[in-house]
């Protein structure tokens, strides 16, 4: 019989797993054994309880990061590497225990669930080896008659204990990629997932801990953002925030933390520019790619698409053939492409949007009713700029269509939004797609593809509302770490 490797962190509870929290190097549950459900949004049971943390375990986190600060900084290199590398085994060993979870506490289906999975080794993978990309500089001084006998060492530091705060929608992607770059460049680590579905962040832990990550290197702490996140954001031992959620609560985090590192990755309204002269093929299944994957739960889908006028109503004919095959149904099965959305709030915050741009003169083509939590893809053609959906969030399966005259008048209304993520523009226009990668006002912006970050190969951030910082390989490395400059004076002279 194998041995279960997740059983030390769970009990039961009225028959479900109970799961416990990975703090200074032990599973435990909170202090006051308070615990919340955690559910699956396609049917709506419970699958599992997990620990509301109190303050006092808060606490007993940040110091047990602290204590382990010294520890992790002079560890070699090489062996942090080894235990990002041995994490990614783990993680792949049992990467069918990690589908099957996010699946259930998240309702992704099963395609984007394993891509996910695989996407999170990789990147531990390549920060294991970002280990040996921890370098600095080296500069003279003889450039400055008063500094000619000096010269500098610049070197990069961990900043001490990074604090990752995580949303739902990619649960464990997300959170490796703050939480390996972080370890990778020596810093201790606390990870507080979403509440919504941290189970598969609590199975993380324990492979950071078989893969030997010393005591109090990395932490793992469940419960609501609103209970011990103020505790944590403005604790003087945090270092550096890094947190991807929605806007308001990155402001608020922002405003409260002090004098600390903020990285924010935060809400995004991608707009898609088409113009007449795009390959219409390409533009379709790209806008329905980055509008429908995950029911559109994510925070760089195309959420509104400028559609010159010479080409809409191809554009709008093909749109309507392509869509059905974005089938809905249990996210479990292999041909699912369309599963719940996470939250009753998140369902009536989609119909409402879709409601006031119809009542506003938008056609509705296409979906609009839902069941439960399942949404059906949607199509709303001439959408205008006085409609909520031109520029909320939507995150739901929503094909939000507005027709411009031009590519000016596009790129008008694309700036014009709070968020600047990223962007997208069709064309077989050179020149265009230039222009539009010079003028969009966002942190990314493809050419002829739907916006999709994965691995973090290349940085990724946004602008405005959208954040402050990006993330990616070296990138993240870079801001997860702090110069320090050591300066040489020559006073040696060789005899003449
Ligand atoms: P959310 O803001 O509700 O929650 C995110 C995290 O913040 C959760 O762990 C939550 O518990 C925590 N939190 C809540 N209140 C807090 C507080 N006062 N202090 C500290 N932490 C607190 O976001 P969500 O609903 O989980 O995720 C959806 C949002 O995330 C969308 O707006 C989406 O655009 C954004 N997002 C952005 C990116 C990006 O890279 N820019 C990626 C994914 C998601």
């Amino acid at each position: 019989m194998t041995k279960d490797i997740f059983a030390p962190i769970k009990s039961k509870k009225k028959g479900k797993p109970l799961y416990k929290m990975f703090i200074d190097g032990q599973w435990i549950e909170a202090k006051t054994k308070e615990t919340f459900e955690v559910s699956n949004p396609a049917n709506g049971k419970t699958i599992a309880h997990a620990q509301t943390a109190t303050i006092d375990d808060a606490r007993k986190a940040v110091k047990s990061a602290f204590d382990a600060r010294k520890g992790l900084s002079e560890m070699y290199a090489v062996d942090r590497a080894k235990i990002l590398k041995k994490a990614a085994e783990l993680l792949m060993e049992h990467k069918d225990e990690f589908v099957d979870v996010i699946i259930a506490e998240s309702g992704k289906p099963v395609s984007v669930t394993e891509g996910e999975v695989k996407a999170a080794a990789e990147r531990l993978m390549y920060s294991s080896e970002e280990c040996k990309d921890i370098y600095g500089e080296e500069i003279r001084g003889d450039m400055s008659p008063h500094k000619t006998d000096k010269f500098a060492m610049v070197i990069r530091q961990p900043l001490g204990t990074v604090l990752a705060i995580t949303p739902f929608n990619y649960p464990l992607h997300i959170a490796i990629c703050k939480i390996a770059p972080a370890f990778a460049a020596g810093n201790t680590v606390i990870c507080k997932p979403a509440s919504k579905n941290p189970i598969c962040m609590i199975m993380f832990a324990r492979m950071m801990e078989l893969a030997g990550a010393p005591k109090g290197s990395f932490q793992l702490i469940t419960g609501g953002g609103s209970g011990i996140g103020d505790f944590l954001v403005n604790h003087p031992n945090i270092s550096m925030i890094s947190f991807t959620g929605s806007t308001s609560v990155g402001k608020h985090i922002a405003q409260i933390c002090g004098m600390k590192k903020i990285h924010l990755e935060l809400g995004g309204k991608a707009p898609a520019i088409v113009l007449n002269d795009c390959n219409l093929d390409i533009a379709v299944k790209e806008c329905l790619k980055g509008a429908l994957t995950f029911s559109g739960q994510r925070c760089d889908a195309i959420s509104r698409i400028l559609v010159e006028k010479g080409i809409a109503d191809d554009f709008v004919k093909s749109v309507l053939k392509e869509i059905k095959k974005w089938k809905m149904g249990d996210p479990k099965k292999k041909d699912t492409l369309i599963g719940p959305l996470i939250e009753k709030k998140a369902i009536e915050k989609v119909d409402e949007l879709v409601q006031d741009a119809i009542h506003w003169g938008a056609k509705l083509l296409s979906g609009g009713r839902y069941e439960g939590l399942f949404y059906e893809p949607t199509v709303l053609d001439r959408v205008t700029p006085k409609m909520r959906i031109a520029w909320e969030e939507t995150f739901g399966p929503v094909v939000t269509i507005i027709r411009v005259d031009n590519y000016e008048e596009a790129i008008k209304i694309a700036n014009e939004s709070d968020y600047g993520l990223d962007a997208c523009i069709f064309t077989t226009d050179i020149d265009k797609a230039m222009d539009a990668g010079m003028r969009l006002e966002d942190g990314t912006v493809s050419i002829n593809a739907s916006p999709s970050h994965g691995l973090g190969l290349f940085p990724f951030g946004g602008d405005k509302d959208s954040g402050i910082g990006r993330e990616g390989i070296r990138h993240s490395l870079l801001e997860m770490t702090k110069v320090h400059t050591v300066i040489f004076r020559k006073t040696y002279k060789p005899e003449k």
